[in-house]
């Protein structure tokens, strides 16, 4: 289906609120033109009268258009923000659940940047695309209708003149500028993506570019991006701005040449004189409906841009399906991986290959191997991030891919070395794992994970803010607050990766004495290079270049 065909089906629910807002649009602007018509008829009637009660009737009007104009414009502003604000709600949790199955096997080749502005960019210029791409030529449409049937009435060749010219404003010229900014609209955003990209890249590596003196680099790709996005917008500009100033000519044209041909009317005698100045304001008043056309047109253009670019995200398959029908979790969690072999895509060397591993439950087992020996992908397997083919991973018996990938994160805890730790408060940090943990329980984990008397140092103890991804802790302190998250998560199966790394020698015994208690019954699987976790373990497994090398007891 079209990228705007999708657009618009998203917005079926909305199609009520939609017709009102034309509807409404459609009153303000007969209520414009109504204002002007009757004030031209009231100014010359009031010029060839000396009476004043024949004027009433069209003082009455003026006064009832006037009036009527600017409710009718407050309500349409008020039921199209609205409208606009619930659309856009809609929008970005449609796009949360869609992505969220996504994550992270497919969001990680985009960088960064590139998601954040699929994220919040596009869904913006997308909440344009209702209140400046739909309601306007809806509304346009109708006002030319309307208008064109009055004058048409009145003489056909008034109505002809009128809709000649309202098309010329309303679809011709759009069209011209369309075509003119198809463009340029397209590269703003590709160039603006690129742009918001290197500015998070840059953001996020600033001490390293400090570091290795690089700032005039970046410095200059950074400038380079910037001037690209300005000539860009320029040139949109410039198309923007020819735009106005021929929809200004083709109004003024309209005016005079229905004046220049309602003066034989009058003169032939087939209207009154009073009603010449009715034709080219109601006229030029009905142009308030097409002026915004062409900037519909560009706005068009750059949601479907927009609307591609989420579309192309979303309709990424996931890493991972859900079997139709789910089997239930087990009450015993061993594991038992059998002939696995691995790729991350199919133009990528095998990862793991026949890699075969048990581990009973109950029983601790650790993996050692050389970096990129297929330690952490096990993990990602296992936490069903990715979806394997060959050979089998099962959970007490039965085929991991049986169970539904959120349950069997529901029994899976990882402290890994990367745990994001989220801009908030500790305790918040910590209920990530369990939402409904009360403070004892948070603090049972902390104590387990030697942190809590680091925590009550603090001045603000666990309502302390802890930074962007942890930035006002320690390496160690992170890693102990992660610890304490995974305790707190009580689940049957533990994967420590590389979990004490960044600990000192002491507390490092410490963590692991205390660990050591929280593993009995667990089935544990640790990826350390330390001697400490080994004395725990029953078992340690040797991988290398993605298959199993050895084995033996610790
Ligand atoms: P280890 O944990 O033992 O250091 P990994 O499992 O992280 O090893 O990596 C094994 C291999 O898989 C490496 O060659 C690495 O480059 C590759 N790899 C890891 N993650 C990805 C990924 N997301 N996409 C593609 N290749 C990956």
């Amino acid at each position: 289906m079209k990228p705007v065909a999708r657009l618009l089906r998203l917005l079926a629910p909305f199609r009520w609120w939609i017709a009102l807002a034309v509807l409404l649009s459609f009153g303000t602007i007969g209520a414009s033109v109504g204002l002007m018509a009757m004030s031209a008829y009231l100014i010359s009637k009031a010029a060839l009268t000396t009476y004043m009660v024949d004027l009433s009737l069209a003082i009455t009007g003026v006064r009832f258009f006037a009036i009527s104009r600017a409710v009718l414009r407050y309500v349409e502003r008020y039921i199209t923000h609205r409208t606009t604000f619930q659309i856009l709600t809609h929008l970005r949790t449609w796009l949360y659940a869609a992505i969220e199955p996504l994550a992270p096997a497919r969001l990680w080749q985009y960088r960064s940047g590139d998601l954040l502005t699929r994220i919040m960019a596009d869904m913006e210029t997308l909440e344009n695309f209702y209140i400046r791409a739909i309601v306007p030529p809806l509304a346009a449409g109708l006002v030319t209708a309307v208008a064109c049937t009055i004058l048409g009435v009145l003489n056909i060749w008034l109505g002809v003149a009128l809709l000649f010219f309202l098309l010329l404003t309303g679809v011709v010229l759009p069209l011209l500028t369309g075509w003119l900014s198809h463009r340029p609209s397209g590269e703003m955003i590709a160039v603006r993506a690129d742009l918001n990209a290197a500015l998070v890249d840059e953001v996020q590596g600033i001490a390293d570019v400090l570091a290795f003196g690089q700032t005039a680099t970046f410095h200059g790709r950074t400038q380079q991006l910037t001037q690209a996005l300005n000539d860009v917008q320029e040139r949109l500009a410039l198309v923007r701005g020819l735009g106005n100033g021929l929809a200004v000519l083709f109004t003024g044209l309209a005016g005079l040449t229905v004046l220049w041909l309602g003066i034989p009317l009058v003169t032939g005698g087939a209207m009154a004189g009073v009603y010449l100045a009715l034709l080219p304001l109601t006229a030029v008043a009905a142009f308030e409906a097409v002026q915004p056309l062409s900037q519909a047109w560009q706005v068009s253009a750059e949601s479907k841009s927009a609307a591609q670019r989420l579309f192309e995200l979303i309709d990424a398959p996931p890493p991972v399906r859900d079997p139709e029908e789910a089997a239930p979790l087990p009450d015993a969690f061993g594991l038992e991986i059998d002939n696995l072999s691995f790729r991350y895509a199919s133009d990528q060397p095998l990862v793991l290959r026949d890699l075969s591993l048990n581990i009973a439950p109950g029983e601790c087992v650790v993996l050692v191997g050389p970096s990129g020996a297929g330690k952490s992908t096990i993990i990602n397997l296992l936490v069903r991030f990715w979806d394997y083919d060959t050979g089998h991973i099962r959970l007490n018996g039965r085929e991991l891919r049986d169970y539904r990938a959120e349950d069997v994160r529901q029994v899976v805890a990882v402290v890994s070395q990367q745990t994001h730790l989220f801009n908030s408060t500790i305790r918040d940090n910590l209920r990530l794992a369990k939402a409904d943990a009360d403070d004892a329980e948070i603090e049972a984990a902390c104590r387990q994970a030697h942190i809590h008397t680091f925590i009550t140092g603090l001045p603000l103890g666990y309502s302390t803010m802890i930074g962007e991804n942890g930035r006002l802790l320690s390496g160690g302190e992170r890693q102990r607050l992660s610890l304490a998250r995974a305790i707190l998560k009580d689940a049957p199966i533990l994967i420590l990766d590389e979990a004490t790394a960044h600990l000192d020698a002491i507390t490092e015994n410490a963590v692991m004495d205390a660990l050591a208690t929280f593993m009995q019954g667990r089935t544990t699987l640790v990826i350390a290079h330390h001697v400490p976790i080994l004395a725990h373990c029953d078992r340690i497994v040797r991988l290398n270049n993605g298959t199993v090398q050895s084995t033996g007891g610790s």
